[in-house]
């Protein structure tokens, strides 16, 4: 089945007569369990939902690996962190890694006796670190985000899980940015792909949620104990509106990654632009690994404008592109990045999505902002 196919059918029941093609949510609380707990598929909504089931089988088949559900990204990411890493333990991250991810893995797993070892995807420091240095030497886990959010910088996930898995370590993607129908990170060799599922797999700007999706079955164990656990499940409601997203995932995406590539270009030709970043471009740095491992190149386009003044001009001179933080959305968004704290950005440096309006619509914007803002 192809992948366009695959995202529409993902989680679906059997069809039944007089049955809708898809169950509404399930909102529930407790079940009706009489006598022995495990003759009940679900009894408590901490455990498990039936709407978490359905999205679980859905994100399993575009991951090709079983998929839990958490509140959020960072819930997501904090399931695969504390779950794996004891005491002593050595985690070898990417330090242009989501900001939250890092601020997590330094203050709440620093702080109770897990090494770090930081290094950046940029430049490909941790990449010649873990293949040609000794950076993954007795590392318990290997953390990666590629393309990275916001630099979109690339590393290569097949060479460096094949020397994790050799020096012992787990291997963990953040693949946010590209979703599962943009790179399927468990197929290079992952052990877990994380997604904020927040941003592009959903799309529609309505929720917060997260999954986590696994090559080897026998990790699920954990990480379901972690989740029952903690107690930060997903809502039914949110699962569900997802997974009726999740749906439109190629439809939106292919529309998305080809107005980016489309917007890149013409950001790079733009004399008053500089930096463009975008790993589906010809010329990026990142575009070579990028397109050995990636089959849609994302929704999100990084470059640098002059100064913060001209930076802000621009933003407010657009019209049809939002300006608002997060990405992946139907609609179009940018924002100065240097705003928030924590990301090493100039302070020009915009970083783009790309929504599913029509691109000449994005074109005209963009360029009238640029040129209205070239004056400041
Ligand atoms: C947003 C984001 C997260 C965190 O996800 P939430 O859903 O906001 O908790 C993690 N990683 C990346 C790359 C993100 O963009």
């Amino acid at each position: 089945m192809r992948e366009a196919t695959r995202a529409v059918h993902a989680g679906l029941p059997a069809p039944g007569q007089g049955e809708p093609f898809r169950p509404g949510p399930v909102l529930a609380g407790p079940f009706h369990v009489a006598g022995e707990p495990e003759s009940a598929a679900y009894a408590y909504g901490r455990y498990a939902n039936p709407s978490w089931t359905a999205f679980e089988r859905a994100l399993a088949e575009l991951e090709g690996g079983p998929a839990l559900v958490f509140a959020s990204g960072m819930a997501a990411t904090a399931a695969v962190l504390f779950s794996t890493l004891r005491r002593g333990d050595v985690l070898v991250m990417a330090d242009d890694a989501y900001f939250t991810a890092r601020v997590l893995a330094d203050a709440e797993l620093g702080q109770r006796g897990v090494e770090l070892r930081m290094l950046s995807t940029a430049g490909g420091e941790l990449q010649r670190a873990c293949l040609e240095g000794d950076a993954l030497q007795g590392a318990a886990l290997l953390w990666l985000e590629t393309p990275t959010n916001p630099g979109l910088d690339v590393c290569d996930v097949a060479a460096l899980a094949q020397a994790a898995h050799g020096a012992g370590a787990l291997v963990a993607v953040d693949n946010s940015l590209a979703t599962p129908l943009g790179q399927r990170p468990l197929d290079l060799g992952a052990d877990f792909s994380v997604s904020s599922d927040t941003k592009a797999l959903t799309g529609h700007a309505d929720l917060v949620l997260g999954h986590v999706a696994l090559r080897a079955p026998e990790v699920l164990e954990p990480l379901h104990t972690w989740r029952t656990r903690t107690g930060g499940v997903a809502g039914p409601f949110e699962t569900w509106l997802a997974h009726r997203s999740l749906a439109t995932l190629e439809l939106r995406l292919g529309r998305q990654c080809d107005s980016a590539g489309r917007l890149a270009a013409l950001l790079h030709a733009r004399p008053d632009v500089e930096g463009v970043r975008y790993p589906g471009l010809p010329a990026d740095p990142a575009h070579e690994v990028a397109a050995r491992q990636m089959s849609r190149f994302g929704p999100v386009v990084g470059f640098a404008l002059e100064g913060r003044a001209r930076t802000e001009a621009f933003l407010a001179a657009l019209e049809v592109v939002a300006e608002a933080t997060s990405f992946g959305g139907l609609h179009s968004s940018a924002e100065r990045r240097a705003r928030w704290a924590g990301d090493d950005v100039v302070e020009g440096f915009v970083r783009l999505s790309v929504g599913c309006e029509d691109v000449e619509d994005l074109v005209e914007d963009i360029e009238q902002a640029l040129d209205a803002s070239a004056s400041t």
